[in-house]
């Protein structure tokens, strides 16, 4: 089993959504529900205060550096289109893009729409003009599906997807690929809630379990979403978390590639 490790950008700054959406509140909330339960620390919420105040909310940066010290190839999905509590402009997005191109990153569509043809179309365009590519893949924001989302992916043009959560091998659909993946950061950490509600230790058991279950369906590949945003100390858990999955990857050698790799290796 290989590794396929990605990262969705959802937030850019904070001032992005400022009176567009119900964020901003939603993080206050979140931050003291996670302190009055003990899940964070002073330092951690007072880090969260500083974030806030430095109106950043992604650590694109940071994540890709560590990942090139891990031998970790760099695999984001970043939006071009407004979706539920994703407010950033596509100036913002392009700014992102360039930077991530420099840094010899995989970069994807963080797509919002997947129920209409002709919308779906448009996006999968405008994110081409963009980043200026004609090979790219998809992850729904959410992980959004309707019956016929998979089928439009693929008549829009998109190599591949990584929307579906199950424990299968990648799969055709038309030219594109499926990339179903198993572990996602808020899954684990959150557990079903909308704030942290477990701590590293018990985080780590449920990933281990996730990781036997792969091992057991004899998955090719071990597909892993973790958001950028969350590569900092002001979410000590989640960072650590990633980092201690990294380093159990390495330990058990799993090599990590990108969709592309993949793609390349499925279709010899
Ligand atoms: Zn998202």
């Amino acid at each position: 089993m290989k590794a396929i490790i990605s990262h969705d950008i959802d937030h850019i700054s904070v001032l992005e959504h400022t009176f567009k959406d119900a964020i901003i509140p939603k993080f206050m909330v979140r931050m003291h529900i996670e302190l009055l339960a003990g899940k964070i620390s002073l330092r951690e919420y007072m880090l969260r205060w500083t974030d806030f105040f430095k109106n950043k909310w992604q650590n694109i940066d940071e994540l890709i550096t560590y990942n090139n010290i891990n031998n970790v190839p760099s695999s984001f999905f970043i939006a071009v289109n407004r979706g539920i509590g994703l407010n950033y402009s596509n100036r913002a997005a392009f700014l992102w893009i360039e930077q991530m191109k420099h840094r010899n990153c995989e970069i994807n569509i963080h797509g919002i729409e997947f129920e209409n043809q002709d919308l779906i179309n448009k996006e999968f365009e405008l994110f081409g003009g963009l980043a200026d590519r004609k090979n790219f893949g998809v992850r729904m924001h959410y992980v959004r599906n309707s019956a016929q989302t998979f089928n439009m992916l693929n008549k829009a043009g998109y190599s591949f997807d990584s929307t579906e959560h199950s424990f299968k091998d990648p799969y055709k659909i038309g030219n594109m690929w499926e990339f179903p993946f198993q572990i996602m950061d808020g899954w684990i950490i959150e557990d079903g809630k909308k704030w942290q509600s477990l701590n590293l230790e018990k985080a780590k058991e449920k990933t281990l379990k996730i990781i036997d279950q792969a091992n057991q369906h004899n998955l090719k590949y071990l597909g892993i979403d973790f958001h950028d945003r969350y590569f900092s100390h002001s979410f000590k858990t989640w960072l650590n978390w990633y980092m201690w999955l990294v380093e159990y990857l390495k330990s058990n050698k799993i090599e990590f590639v990108n969709y592309g790799d993949a793609i390349k290796e499925l279709e010899k």
